[in-house]
């Protein structure tokens, strides 16, 4: 017998869902052509649908506990109700947990999709072994997940995490969130994107504008590509990056004194351009990092064989470990599994 749950990322252009058994392994990942734009209910029924076929495939073999679906937005776990999300318009103030369970019959949970990630990675991916632990999740904003003894920390109605709107610059840029200076503002794509049209504007970044105008695809990996090229306004937009970036971590650090910090989500790739930066400002502004801090935190060593070397690097003294993500995108459709799990 293999009890089993379903996974669902509602996050970008197509739904993905996946049959996890109860012991993490992968049993059937499935994408659906399903488009977001079609609307709430559309959605809906193609998800239940599939994670119909799914249940009813594995449930020959096995008990299925659930399904968890992470979703883009804030939510508010008592009611299943999204709070607010920019990218599924039509879904607030819509009770969709319980729709989807009346569709199913079966239990299921909701969750932030950057909570989900964390709980991924804590359970099979970076930080497996590691019970306290939040991932610090870098896309288009910040997202971010805590889990406490192998559970998400939710706060009082799910909406903990939300590390993408620490401030990090009192008088800073407008975020969207209505605060200013948030940290999404100065360490994410859409940051990487706002310093290289303030560079072409100034007319510094020559480079900037000639990529620009040749690459169609033109965005923040290209800006990578030319850092790494030695391009110096685009090592210095890494720069700030890093060190916007070491800010929150070194406020994270000092608050909540975890074993790890796993760093996720797209830009998390262009990790060589940005942590030297980012691993300077946090020594200098986390008396908690500066005395727990690991030998080498940018050792080439893989994350996995980083966090267990700094555990044990000297027995009994605890190393504040922040490497990246191990389990790309399927973080949060193997968290999203979990959920219904940890729920029962
Ligand atoms: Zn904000």
């Amino acid at each position: 017998m293999t009890d089993f749950s379903i996974g669902v990322d509602l996050g970008g252009t197509n739904l993905r869902i996946a049959a996890v058994s109860s012991d993490g392994e992968l049993l059937e990942k499935v994408t659906l052509g399903t488009k977001v734009v079609l609307g709430r209910d559309h959605v809906i029924n193609e998800m239940c649908d599939a994670i119909q076929r799914l249940s009813a495939k594995y449930s020959a073999s096995g008990k299925f506990l659930g399904a968890g679906i992470g979703v883009p937005g804030i939510i508010d776990m008592p009611t299943g109700m999204l709070r607010k999300s920019a990218n599924l318009p039509g879904w607030e103030e819509y009770p969709v947990r319980a729709e989807i369970e009346r569709h199913l019959n079966a239990r299921v949970v909701l969750e932030n999709d950057a909570n989900v990630a964390a709980l991924g990675e804590q359970w099979l991916g970076a930080a497996r072994g590691v019970p306290n632990m939040a991932v610090v999740t870098l896309g288009t904003g910040i997202g971010g997940g805590i889990v406490l003894g192998g559970k998400i920390w939710h706060g009082m109605n799910g909406m903990a995490g939300e590390f993408g709107h620490v401030t990090v610059e009192p008088e800073g840029w407008q975020c969207g969130c209505g605060s200013h200076g948030c940290a999404e503002q100065y360490a994410s794509a859409s940051a990487i994107m706002r310093m290289a049209r303030e560079a072409i504007a100034s007319g510094e970044a020559r480079s900037f504008a000639q990529a620009a105008t040749s690459d169609p695809e033109f965005g923040a990996k290209s800006i990578y590509n030319l850092a790494i090229q030695g391009d110096e306004n685009a090592r210095r937009i890494f720069r700030s990056f890093g060190r916007y970036l070491g800010i929150l971590l070194a406020d994270l650090v000092n608050v909540l004194n975890l074993d790890m910090f796993v760093i996720g989500g797209g830009v998390s790739s262009a990790w060589d351009a940005f942590a030297p930066n980012m691993f300077e400002e946090l020594r200098e502004r986390s008396l908690v990092y500066a005395a727990t801090a690991p030998k080498d935190p940018l050792s080439a060593k893989s994350p996995e064989e980083e966090g267990a070397s700094a555990q044990t690097e000297s027995r009994g003294e605890r190393k504040t470990v922040i490497t990246r993500a191990l389990l790309g995108s399927d973080a949060g459709l193997y968290g999203a599994a979990r959920a219904p799990v940890l729920a029962g």
